[in-house]
């Protein structure tokens, strides 16, 4: 057991090469901007505080794994791991749609090297994860809807369990009065209370796609993110392989992707 603990311990440090190539690239990237004569200094500025950011998040993703070999793996550190790998993924997006600006073969061979840099160290991650969960019992959900109480409903991911959608009779972050909260994946946003009386019974049915229609009616075309309509299924960001998308630097969408293949924008 000691021994598979030290393999293991090795190959999370092995991530470190993935990390350091990363962090040469973000060089690359910072020295570019810097002889890019277009750019004005403000830009330059935010432009290099995202590829720092996308360089920091996945030296973070790294860190965090390094601390649970030293006792048991724990769930909620492989979690934060793989949120510091999103969120280096979706500044790389944002990092590549500012490139993009300034068209030329030197960007185009950046973008390149970069997207291909991070690609295979997304995919050692991912080998590490893989195996610290395969050691961990599995559970399998089995409700589609679950009543928390008489004020608050969750839909668990499908795949995992884990909640990726929260109604709740209360208070969202910016309300000064009482209102009907849904968190869902990519956003969270307030309702009137009005109608929570008509969408807890539609949650009592469990009609998944009633509570979307319901969403699309009451708040935005792309209805509950979380929901895949041809599967019929609720997926939390890491099972719904959620993506920002941006252009000229500024978020435009998210996209997810179903584990069956099935993609829609899930927030614009
Ligand atoms: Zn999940
Ligand atoms: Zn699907």
């Amino acid at each position: 057991m000691n021994g598979e603990n030290n393999n293991m311990l090795e190959k999370i440090l092995n991530l470190r090469d993935y990390v350091q190539k990363l962090e040469d690239i973000s060089e690359n990237i910072i020295n570019h901007l810097n002889s890019l004569k277009d750019l004005d200094d403000s830009t330059r500025n935010i432009w290099t505080s995202d590829v720092k950011e996308f360089f920091h998040n996945t030296v973070s993703a790294w860190e965090v794994l390094t601390t649970i070999t030293e006792g048991e793996p724990n769930l909620k550190n492989i979690d934060n791991s793989k949120s510091f790998l999103y969120a280096a993924r979706n500044h790389l997006s944002k990092i590549i749609s500012e490139l993009k600006i300034f068209p030329s073969q030197k960007t185009s061979i950046l973008i390149e090297k970069a997207e291909t840099a991070f690609e295979e160290c997304w995919d050692a991650f991912w080998i590490i994860y893989k195996k610290l969960l395969s050691e961990k019992e599995i559970v399998k959900p089995t409700k589609r809807v679950i009543k928390v109480s008489d004020l608050e409903y969750h839909l668990p991911c499908s795949v995992c369990g884990k909640s990726a959608v929260e109604f709740r009779i209360g208070y969202g972050r910016l309300d000064e009065k009482e209102s009907l909260v849904f968190r869902g994946i990519t956003l969270e946003t307030s309702l009137n209370v009005k109608l929570a009386n008509m969408l807890f019974k539609i949650l009592q049915k469990k009609d998944l796609l009633g509570v979307h229609n319901f969403m699309k009616k009451y708040h935005s075309f792309e209805g509950v993110d979380a929901y895949c309509p041809e599967c019929d299924k609720i997926y939390c960001w890491e099972h719904y392989n959620a993506r920002e998308e941006y252009d000229d630097g500024f978020y435009d969408c998210t996209y997810g992707e179903c584990p069956k293949g099935h993609k829609r924008m899930i927030d614009d």
